[in-house]
């Protein structure tokens, strides 16, 4: 098999799929409250479409998808197109992000069908700042649905936290102690300049260096980095006491991770976006629609994949990034 190198000598292993942009929360640094602009559900893929898309990435050496969205978990279909997936011989990790809402009913049979691990969206313990932060979300719901994925055997549960300055930053302990004791990871993220409400966000931006000192000052210990804490993603690990614990903290700001970036992001509508932090995309749509067989769609994608970017331009131009809407790309 060839596998998918880009100009930069970055393999490609790994692909995230927006399933849809739609979801039933509105978090405020990633949707406005109102007019958002959807896409028509009729120009996203199909899910036979998805699954052929992802199998022609296994087959060039991608085994690690995560389906994401908006939220995932609101596609209808979206348990029988995991179990489609989960045949693919190539796909050795599958797994979801969501905000899970609905997750409580349906993580166990998620994971039979398939998913091995998620990450959840989880910005605070407090069901006023809560809702205050998803606009309409229900913290009862989401604890429950963080319950039910550890008692489904999820493994790991990764929780994200967006920390943000003045909202939720007084929660960074709080937050740590909650994952300790149900053995989830945590993950703090800075907020990123995705999209109008994205640039928004950053009004409350709190870098990743005050995020580890407070933790430093927490632990009253210097943060120990966690084995094969590096990885490919772009979170840094660190160990916390004896458990299974470990805390990330991704800064979206800084390019450190652009050197291992090994992933490109496929949207609901069938383009495959090459970085998170630039415009470039290319419709695989139009040549699923258009007939072309195995061999000239992954034509296509190599083609594609040469045009991956060295790195994000979040630095640069914020404006350039403004026109796009994280739901649409899945984070
Ligand atoms: N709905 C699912 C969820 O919330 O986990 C999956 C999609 S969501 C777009 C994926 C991740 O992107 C979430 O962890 C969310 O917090 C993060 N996100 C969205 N907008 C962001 C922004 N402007 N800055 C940083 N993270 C953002
Ligand atoms: Fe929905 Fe996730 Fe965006 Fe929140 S971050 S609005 S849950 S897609």
């Amino acid at each position: 098999m060839t596998r998918l190198v880009d100009p930069f000598q970055r393999t490609i292993r790994y692909l995230r799929v927006s399933v849809t942009d739609r979801c039933n929360y509105r978090c405020f640094y990633c949707m406005p409250s109102q007019g958002m602009e959807w896409e028509e559900r009729s120009e996203f893929l199909t899910f036979e479409e998805m699954t052929r898309v992802i199998r022609l990435f296994t087959e060039l050496g991608v085994d690690k998808v995560r389906l994401t969205g908006g939220e995932p978990l609101v596609r209808r279909g979206i348990l029988d197109f995991v179990e489609q997936l989960s045949a693919l011989p190539g796909l050795k990790d599958l797994s979801m992000s969501t905000n899970a809402h609905l997750l409580a009913d349906k993580a166990e049979a998620l994971h039979a069908a398939g998913v091995g691990r998620v990450n959840i969206s989880l910005d605070s313990l407090k069901p006023g700042v809560f809702r205050q932060i998803t606009r309409n979300g229900d913290l009862e719901a989401v604890l429950e649905g963080i319950d039910a994925a550890l008692a489904a055997g999820m493994e790991p549960v990764k929780l994200n936290m967006v920390v943000m300055r003045g909202l939720n930053d007084g929660e960074i302990e709080a937050m740590l102690d909650y994952a300790h004791a149900r053995g989830a990871d945590l993950r703090y993220i800075e907020t990123m300049p995705v999209g109008e409400a994205g640039i928004g966000g950053t009004d409350y931006f709190m870098p990743a260096v005050e995020i580890l000192a407070r933790l430093k000052q927490h632990m009253g210990e210097e943060l120990v980095p966690a084995k094969g804490g590096k990885g490919a993603g772009p979170a840094r690990y660190y160990q916390i006491g004896e458990g299974p614990v470990r805390v990330g903290v991704i800064s979206a700001l800084s390019r450190h991770f652009c050197d291992d970036c090994n992933r490109v992001r496929l949207t609901a509508k069938g383009d495959l976006v090459l970085c998170l932090g630039q415009e470039d995309r290319v419709s695989l749509r139009d040549g699923l629609r258009s007939g072309l067989d195995d061999d000239a769609m992954k034509a296509v994608i190599r083609a594609a994949i040469d045009r991956k970017p060295r790195s994000h331009e979040f630095n640069d131009d914020t404006s350039k990034v403004a026109l796009r809407h994280m739901s649409s790309l899945g984070g």
